[in-house]
């Protein structure tokens, strides 16, 4: 449910609808608005009725919200959210471009890559520490080590870094070392892993489970959100298909779905949803044409011997020339590269 009060509500008016609400037990958010107040309410399990709140104090309407998720829709919250990252803006007139190998293989190969990405203009440097990984003998990261040579390439680059928090474990040296949790799509279901996401002050990127629809995607944010942490960017990767000639099929018409039921920010990663270095250039310009709020794509300076992922992942010169492109075509979309 959403509760609306009458315009400029003095403080008493809602303070008295916020009372009431804790008091039935359920939890409530303050939404401000230029001249109005609305408060939504999280936390009942079943639908409320108007006539609880309709009678208060300053209330001018109530409207119930359908929707399984509330705080990732846009009945909570009508503007697209905007937050920073380092010299990054995930949220409208903004395009964030991430780049990185898909995995920190060693100090070495990390700076060479996080240097060719910065010099090239990306805005967040990607790396995975922590590998989920189909057969349990490939490579599955450096674990920590990897985490300090992000460190390394951060402190160099002036990047801030996103990597990936596999469970609890990892999840708390993640939080310690990046500016972005990464939740993989093998993750967007591990629903105890999104309630301590939940709990901490630093932004989750949440990729799209493989075969999520979105109502199960944004409910996943709301998992995120509802534990008090609302700076979450979706990221679309692309979901299983029928066909072989991609690893995935980026969903983009979800992107626009996505983006009309939730305010959050949109990543699209073209490097795992579609699995081939000559498609990740253009997925990459659609995705900017389209509306997506950020790009995270795989970049290696030798993807023949990269340890995870070689196939998809551009050199730093095709990075160089696709970022280029982007500067170009995003100022007549109204934006501007981060
Ligand atoms: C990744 O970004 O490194 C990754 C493993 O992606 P996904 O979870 O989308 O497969
Ligand atoms: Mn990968």
């Amino acid at each position: 449910m959403l509760i609306l009060m009458k315009s400029n509500p003095s403080k008493e008016q809602v303070d008295g609808v916020v009372a009431k609400i804790t008091q039935l037990g359920y939890k409530p958010h303050l939404i401000p608005g230029e001249h109005d107040v609305a408060v939504g309410i999280t936390g009942n399990e079943t639908a409320l009725d108007p006539e609880t709140f309709i009678a208060l104090d300053g209330v001018k309407e109530c409207i119930p919200v359908t929707k399984p998720y509330k705080l990732a829709g846009r009945a909570f919250k009508k503007t697209d959210t905007s937050f920073q990252v380092g010299n990054a803006t995930f949220g409208p007139g903004s395009f964030v471009v991430i780049a990185g190998p898909c995995a920190v293989e060693s100090e070495e190969q990390t700076l060479r890559i996080a240097r060719a990405v910065k010099a090239a203009g990306a805005a967040v440097l990607r790396g995975g520490a922590y590998k989920p990984r189909s057969s349990p003998y490939a490579f599955r990261g450096m674990g920590v080590d990897g985490l300090k040579i992000l460190k390394l390439a951060s402190k160099e680059t002036g990047l801030p870094v996103i990597t990936e928090a596999l469970d609890p474990e990892s999840l708390e040296k993640v939080y310690e070392y990046a500016d972005i949790i990464q939740l993989g799509t093998r993750n967007m279901q591990n629903f105890s892993l999104l309630d301590l996401v939940g709990k901490l002050d630093k932004p989750v990127m949440l990729k799209r489970g493989m075969s999520a629809t979105i109502e199960e995607w944004l409910q996943a944010a709301e998992y995120i959100m509802s534990g008090g942490n609302t700076k979450v960017i979706l990221c679309e990767r692309g979901v299983r298909s029928f066909d072989t000639n991609t690893r995935n099929m980026v969903d983009l018409g979800g992107v626009l779905a996505v983006r009309n039921l939730s305010h959050l920010p949109v990543c699209v990663d073209p490097s795992h949803g579609t699995g081939k270095r000559f498609m990740v250039t253009p997925m990459s310009r659609a995705a900017l044409a389209l509306g997506a709020n950020a790009v995270m794509i795989d970049v290696h300076d030798r993807p023949a011997e990269a340890l995870c992922d070689g196939p998809q992942a551009i050199l730093p010169d095709e990075f160089a020339e696709l970022v280029k492109t982007l500067r170009q075509l995003a100022p007549p979309l109204g934006l501007k590269l981060a």
